[in-house]
C-alpha cells in the first residue's frame, strides 16, 4: 500500500448495467471498485472483471436476464402434454416476483398461463381438467402402475 495512484481510475464510467461509483479496498494490490447497478444493487467488483466485461450487472440482474433467455427458448417446445405458445407478463392477480409466465396449450386445447418453470420441473405438464380425467383413469385402473424398467 505505497502511495502509488492509478490513474485514471474507472471512477463514472458504466459497465454494461453498471455504474462505477467509488473506489474499494485492494485485494492482493488488485483494484477493485464500488459499482452499483441499474436495479440498485451496490457491490464490489475487480477492476478486471469490469474491463473483460465478466461483470457487467449484479448477480440477481444476471439472473433474471439468464431465467428470461431461458423462458424465450422454450417457445414452441412442448412439456407433458402442453405447449408453449408465447412467453407473457405475468397474469393480473398472480404472484409476479421473480417468475416468469409463458402461455401454454394443453393437447385437449385448453389455453393458460403458467409458471415456466413448472413446466420446466414437469410439474405442470398437464390442464387441470386433464389432470382430473387422468386422475379418474387411474383410480378405474385400480392404482396399478407398471414399473418402467420392468416392463
Ligand atoms: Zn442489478
Ligand atoms: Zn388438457
Amino acid at each position: 500500500m505505497s502511495g502509488k495512484r492509478r490513474n485514471p481510475d474507472l471512477r463514472g464510467q458504466t459497465f454494461g448495467k453498471r455504474k462505477v461509483i467509488g473506489v474499494a479496498p485492494p485485494v492482493n494490490y488488485m483494484m477493485r471498485y464500488f459499482v452499483r447497478c441499474e436495479c440498485g444493487d451496490v457491490g464490489i467488483v475487480y477492476e478486471k472483471f469490469l474491463i473483460s466485461g465478466k461483470a457487467l450487472s449484479c448477480q440477481s440482474c444476471s439472473r433474471r436476464d439468464r431465467y428470461r433467455r431461458e423462458t424465450e427458448e422454450m417457445v414452441g417446445r412442448t412439456y407433458g402434454d402442453r405447449r408453449v405458445l408465447s412467453v407473457i407478463d405475468a397474469p393480473a392477480g398472480m404472484k409476479s416476483r421473480g417468475h416468469a409466465y409463458v402461455m401454454t396449450e394443453c393437447g385437449c386445447g385448453f389455453t393458460a398461463p403458467v409458471i415456466a418453470s413448472h413446466l420446466r420441473k414437469g410439474t405442470a405438464d398437464r390442464c387441470p381438467s386433464c389432470v382430473g380425467r387422468m386422475m379418474r383413469g387411474a383410480r378405474q385402473a385400480g392404482r396399478r402402475v407398471e414399473c418402467v424398467s420392468c416392463a
